[in-house]
């Protein structure tokens, strides 16, 4: 066997997983088109400072988990990371809000995080995910929870739950912070090291915090920040939750659900599923109205969500090995009848849309039958010698059995005609 391994966190698709994949992707694309979204496509790579600006220094990501060189002419580049940023850097560059006040965008890509890797966590993996760029309304925010419910519901995963809440505008954030500082001061000293960093560098995320007994200090003593958010605000967050219910959408309004970069504002929520076990989160969303004013463009809203393939897959579950399908096994008999095969199987794959598979290893008859038998044809075609000199072919229905003989040129219709 050779030495040479993926890299950690890293994984092949064999083809019995593609089948999957490629299921969820032609059904994510179609959705989003369903829905008015238009696909964009963003390079691998782009410059380290556009994920340092757009995702924020302070984050885990951009701290310590890029994959970032400078090149040999000097740049400094990363693999991206997250897909957002290049959204917007693209909507920027392209002057995309000149010719439309609002654009539905939505990717399917892969990125890159140095993370742990773990059931559900890898440091390359899929996502897909939609931005709407241009409505600063409470109808867009609806739109694009429900865009990415639908698409769960589409595939029937389980024990879904759509967490929901809203951290305001960004004028309060200041005033915000101080009084949640101040709040947890009494229980500063019994909070775990993250989040004693926390506290002054970014002290929404203490939300984010994962150790149960942080969390329960924050329970008794945190002020929330929905406690805090304007009339306004309220008013924005109450249509999101009139249109949920009007579509018959379930969420929950979680108080404690925050993102914790600069540009967020108002929306966030999650769509979690208690099938996935340890790492939950099938995706993750949110109004970022500061993004991009802090990418150099015009103060813009915008709504999105980043939702990760390789958790939907495992949310799919037992499907996921499929096998693919095969219509039509040729198995032939002697090698000058080879280019005649090669011809019926090339013919009825263009003229009658099937898969055909054509042995091409030589095998008796009777490891050609058993290999028809193994990859599920639904049909033999047996070029014999005396059937070649009658100009005739044998064909078998694999599923009674039952064969006759008919003549080569009428392959294609006979196929044809064949449920
Ligand atoms: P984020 O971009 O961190 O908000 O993540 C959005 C979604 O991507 C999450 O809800 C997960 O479904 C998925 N995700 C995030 N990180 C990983 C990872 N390392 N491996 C696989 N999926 C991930």
């Amino acid at each position: 066997m050779s030495n040479f391994r993926t890299i950690k966190g890293t994984h092949d698709l064999l083809p019995n997983e593609r089948m999957i994949w490629r299921k969820v992707e032609h059904s994510i694309h179609s959705i989003m088109q369903q829905n008015g979204y238009g696909e964009i496509r963003t390079p691998a790579f782009e410059n380290t400072e556009l994920f340092v600006r757009g995702i924020g220094d302070e984050t885990d990501i951009v701290t310590k988990e890029m994959y970032s060189w400078i090149d040999q002419g000097g740049n400094n580049l990363a693999l991206k990371p997250e897909l957002t940023a290049p959204v917007v850097r693209a909507y920027l560059q392209h002057q995309m809000g000149n010719t439309n006040p609002l654009h539905r965008l939505y990717y399917f890509d892969a990125l890159f995080r140095r993370e742990r890797p773990q059931k559900g966590r890898q440091r390359q993996f899929y996502q897909f995910g939609a931005e709407a760029i241009g409505s600063p309304n409470p109808e867009q925010d609806a739109e694009m929870i429900s865009l990415a419910y639908n698409i769960y519901k589409g595939f029937n995963i389980q024990n879904m739950m759509v967490r929901l809440n809203s951290i305001g505008s960004a004028e309060i954030m200041p005033a915000y912070l101080d009084n949640l500082r101040h709040s947890i001061k009494s229980i500063e000293h019994e909070l775990c090291k993250i989040c004693q960093a926390r506290i002054e560098k970014n002290a929404l995320r203490l939300f984010d915090c994962k150790n149960p007994r942080c969390q329960e200090l924050l329970d008794e003593h945190a002020l929330l920040i929905f406690e805090s958010i304007s009339d306004e605000d309220h008013a924005h967050f109450k249509v999101i939750t009139q249109i949920l219910d009007e579509m018959g959408i379930p969420y929950s309004h979680d108080n404690k659900l925050v993102r914790g970069l600069d540009y967020y504002s108002h929306t966030t929520f999650e769509i979690t599923s208690t099938i996935l076990g340890a790492q939950d989160a099938l995706c993750g969303g949110g109004r970022y109205n500061g993004l991009i004013e802090q990418l150099g463009g015009k103060p813009t809203p915008a709504v999105g969500f980043a939702a990760g393939v390789e958790r939907l897959i495992l949310a799919i579950g037992k499907q996921n090995n499929m096998v693919q399908p095969v219509d039509i096994y040729l198995v032939h008999m002697s090698q000058e009848l080879i280019p005649t095969a090669a011809r019926i199987a090339n013919d009825l794959r263009k003229n009658c849309g099937k898969t055909v598979v054509l042995e091409t290893l030589r095998r008796s008859m009777k490891a050609q039958m058993r290999e028809a038998g193994r990859c599920g044809a639904t049909t033999t075609l047996i070029l014999g010698i005396e059937e070649f000199a009658e100009n005739k072919i044998i064909i078998k229905d694999m599923a009674t059995g039952n064969q006759e003989k008919i003549v080569l040129s009428e392959i294609i219709q006979f196929v044809n005609n064949t449920p």
